[in-house]
């Protein structure tokens, strides 16, 4: 006799568990059973028609299932297929009379079963890497981050406990057409879907990231086969870095072709050329070096002592007080820093300047550099024509600038210093760091002076969106180890 189960819900895994166990002990065929979701159309066009229903709730005899297949069962019930539940109760019909069905992997329901499954963990994997928050500020709660994400299958409630760990200082919410979640830091909570117009739309954060991608993206690397694979094209409209990937991706190979038949552009110079030694003046001890900051300045920029000052336009030394009781180093300067000549006024600034707008410290009472004196980069051609892309410096380079920070710090008198990512770390503590175990830690150098290990801001800035807002709280609490030595903003001394 034909039988109709009619679920709860899309996920209703106690009552599927019911219905077999009810279904099996009456010895009902898989292919009299249909089945049903609550509220769904199906459900209300034909549940009637198939006499008697099963309570989904009843209790009946257990059912033995293996461990694996009970896996595979739970994962298959996440799909958005509606057949997936007469194919799991065929499945484990068959269980209870082929026992060996379980060893059997060329069976054509077992090899569906488990094509379903994959397609929901695939799913699971793209919401944990491409759900975007986007943050809300408001007067009387704390901070919200809402994010809209479209899953193919019904996995909401299954990835829900992931964010949970992973943001689990955060307020967020991430609502979908289906489901949507939102944990208070202390519990998770399910309802109903929303709409898209429900999420909010884009914060500064988001463009800064933006700002930020366009310009680290390169044509000549683009592999858009890979990065479809990845990032399938179904995710890109909830991606806000999407906006940027077709128009970049449409121009890549003839920007790309631009490139290598271009000459690269003369980088206009500060210093001419000719009236620049070969090589570095070798340092003595400190004193005989320059003594203040424009004579080290002018050393910084004619130093050839490793190949990268050639290319850039300055060297770009240091800037704030003598005096200063807090230093921060940095990498090396980034595009923007070049052009001007002062450090940390490009996107990794910017954040940086965010991070001291939290803090209310004052920038100008700091004393900020970079391990390297001269941006390193290679050329490439984006939307905007040429473009010169950051290269992380090699040891060698890194340590032909060695002295000049350390006739900063001379010159500068620090008490303490901050070291932005593991190049300056390397510079300042004359040893690798592991900036990933050491960071929110004062470590000690040679000369006494006490360096605070951290991330560097361009780091934060290459981190998906969705880890941003909790690594820039946890990056801001590593700088607050260091408030003994800066001043407020609002300090008389500053004047800021
Ligand atoms: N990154 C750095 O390390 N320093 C700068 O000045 C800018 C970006």
């Amino acid at each position: 006799m034909a039988r109709s189960i009619t679920l709860r819900g899309e996920t209703d895994l106690d009552g599927f568990r019911a219905a077999c166990r009810q279904l099996i002990a009456d010895q009902v065929e898989p292919a009299h059973v249909s089945w049903f979701v609550a509220g769904g159309a199906e459900a209300d066009l034909f549940a009637a028609e198939a006499e008697p229903a099963v309570d989904a709730r009843e209790g009946a005899p257990a059912i033995t299932i293996p461990p694996a297949f009970l896996t595979l069962i739970k994962s298959v019930l996440l799909h958005s297929e509606a057949k997936r539940f007469g194919l799991l109760y065929r499945l484990i019909w068959r269980l209870q009379r082929e026992p060996g069905l379980r060893h059997d992997p060329l069976d054509a329901d077992v090899i569906e079963a488990q094509h379903l499954s994959q397609a929901v963990r695939r799913d699971m994997h793209k919401m944990k890497a491409f759900v975007r928050f986007r943050r809300i500020e408001t007067a009387k709660q704390p901070t919200q981050h809402i994010a809209w994400f479209e899953p193919g299958h019904h996995i909401v409630e299954a990835v829900a406990p992931f964010f949970a760990r992973r943001f689990t200082a955060m307020h967020w919410a991430i609502l979908t057409p289906e489901r949507c979640v939102r944990w208070d830091g202390a519990a998770l909570e399910f309802s109903p879907g929303a709409a898209r117009d429900q999420a909010p739309p884009a914060d500064a954060g988001e463009r800064l990231w933006l700002t930020y991608y366009e310009h680290i993206f390169n044509p000549a690397r683009l592999k858009l086969a890979m990065m479809q694979k990845e990032m399938p094209r179904r995710y890109w409209k909830n991606l806000p870095e999407a906006v940027l990937i077709s128009p970049l991706a449409a121009r890549a190979a003839e920007r790309s072709a631009g490139m290598i038949a271009q000459a690269p552009s003369e980088v206009a110079r500060r210093v001419p050329a000719a009236s620049l030694p070969l090589r570095r003046p070798p340092l003595g001890p400190v004193t005989a070096a320059p003594t203040d900051l424009a004579s080290l300045r002018t050393a910084i920029d004619r130093c050839r002592a490793c190949p990268i000052g050639a290319a850039a336009t300055q060297g770009v030394t240091g800037e704030g007080p003598l005096g200063a009781r807090l230093m921060v180093v940095g990498e090396q300067p980034g595009d923007q820093e070049d052009l001007r000549g002062r450090p940390f006024v490009g996107p990794a600034g910017q954040l940086f300047d965010r991070a001291l707008a939290e803090l209310g410290w004052a920038r100008g009472a700091l004393f900020i550099t970079n391990a390297v004196k001269h941006f390193k980069f290679e050329l490439s051609v984006g939307l905007r024509g040429q473009r010169r892309i950051h290269k992380t410096p090699s040891q060698q380079e890194a340590a032909a600038c060695l002295d000049w920070l350390e006739h900063e710090i001379a010159i500068v008198q620090p008490t303490a210093l901050i070291a932005l990512g593991a190049t300056a770390a390397r510079a300042l503590l004359g040893a690798s760091v592991a900036v990933t175990r050491e960071r929110g830690q004062w470590l000690a150098r040679g000369d006494g002076r006490r360096v605070l290990v951290t991330l560097h801001p361009a780091a934060l800035l290459r981190m998906a969106p969705a880890e941003q807002d909790a690594a820039f709280a946890a990056w801001v609490g590593d700088l607050a180890h260091a408030a003994p030595f800066a001043a407020t903003s609002s300090d008389p001394v500053t004047g800021q």
